[in-house]
């Protein structure tokens, strides 16, 4: 098989797998317990919120861990206006992932929200954010999108809203790109291990000093009474190893899968009515998203089958829409064309993706293409 599908999740590293194993067995301890056992997991959980807190230059307690990028998005959007009372307005972007959009349409049923609109590159219209920018708001813009890779102007976007709350998903950058929660000037960030060669099932919010934020989800008095749930210390101790990796080698990395990106847009460059949905610039080096113009008369699903009949795994966009067809959100609030936006691949690169893969995949789709065009 071909993986071309690192944006919904990565292949476990496995240095980070090993160093999860001894927290499943020997080391099973309850990081709350006072012996022992308790005591080293607590050790190895406060080491790891110091390394994620310094892959993104934050304090360690500023740093709190959820079960995903899911939870972390929900947590803030759902706390902010309830729990915490921050907030009692919330403005998000149009292309964010579901996992903000979803709970959004619930709290609409209690608070007024709003979609900030993009434009055809899927940049947050910078006109209409300024608009949002008032006290006790909450705007949510994600850092880099999932469909199309492209990267928003956080530094910039706070600069516009001074006086809002402002959270970004940084899911799909975290690792990939640099990201620094000074520099950037935001509030509160989502992160996720398993799209950096981490496990499943772990994230975390960065949530900045000074706010008075409160659990959305109340148990025991767990990450200081802001996430209740007995730690994950093996899942908690694999995210930090995957994220140290992914800085230490973010360069090389980057280099590798930018080229490989870069070889999938030559090769696909002039098929005739493919459009290239990711710029140039500005984007992930991960990521890259076509669709075909004029696509009434092709499925979009069947050309994703058609991958997987030939051996390669691609989606058109983010994993929770593919499986139940619709046109892609992202590319509809980009302007295209309802067909368009469902007739979508993307293809997304990890550095285990070779140059071979890429041309096999290369030729495979305009193979498909070609005879799906009859
Ligand atoms: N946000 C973005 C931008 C994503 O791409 C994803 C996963 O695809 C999520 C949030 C959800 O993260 P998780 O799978 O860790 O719950």
């Amino acid at each position: 098989m071909i993986y071309l599908d690192n944006s919904a999740t990565t292949q476990m590293d496995d240095e980070v797998l090993t160093a999860m194993l001894p927290w499943l067995r020997e080391d099973y301890g309850n990081a709350s317990s006072i012996y022992a056992l308790g005591r080293r997991a607590r050790v190895a959980i406060e080491q790891a919120r110091a390394d994620i807190a310094a892959c993104i230059n934050a304090h360690p307690a500023e740093i709190f861990f959820t079960s995903g990028g899911t939870e972390a998005n929900n947590t803030v959007l759902k706390s902010c206006v309830d729990e915490s009372d921050l907030a009692d307005t919330i403005a998000v972007g149009a292309t964010e992932h579901h996992a903000i959009l979803h709970p959004l349409e619930i709290l609409a049923h209690k608070y007024p929200t709003a979609i900030i609109p993009v434009d055809e590159q899927g940049l947050i219209k910078k006109e209409i954010v300024h608009t949002y920018n008032a006290p006790r708001t909450l705007i949510s813009i994600m850092h880099a999108n999932n469909e199309t890779g492209i990267i928003q102007p956080i530094q910039e976007l706070r600069s516009l809203c001074p006086e809002a709350l402002l959270h970004t998903d940084a899911v799909q950058s975290f690792g990939k790109i640099p990201f620094d929660v000074q520099q950037l000037g935001v509030d509160f960030a989502s992160f996720s291990a398993h799209k950096i060669h981490g496990p499943k099932g772990i994230g975390a919010l960065f949530i900045r000093k000074g706010i008075d934020f409160k659990a959305h989800q109340q148990g025991g008095g767990q990450e200081r009474n802001r996430r209740a749930g007995t730690e994950a210390t093996a899942l908690i101790v694999g995210f930090a190893l995957a994220a140290k990796k992914a800085y230490t080698e973010m360069e090389q990395r980057a280099k590798h899968t930018y080229s490989m990106i870069s070889l999938l847009r030559e090769e696909l460059r002039n098929i005739e009515g493919l459009r290239c949905n990711t710029p140039e610039d500005n984007t992930l080096p991960t990521i890259i998203n076509f669709s075909l113009e004029h696509a009434d008369t092709i499925d979009g699903e069947a050309i994703l089958q058609s991958l997987d009949i030939a051996g390669i795994a691609a989606s058109n966009g983010s994993a929770c829409v593919s499986g139940s067809m619709q046109s892609s959100h992202v590319l509809l609030a980009m302007g295209r064309s309802k067909a368009e936006a469902k007739a979508a691949v993307r293809f997304s690169v990890s550095r285990h993706t070779t140059k071979e893969e890429i041309q096999t995949a290369a030729a495979a789709l305009k193979d498909i293409l070609i005879s799906l065009r009859g």
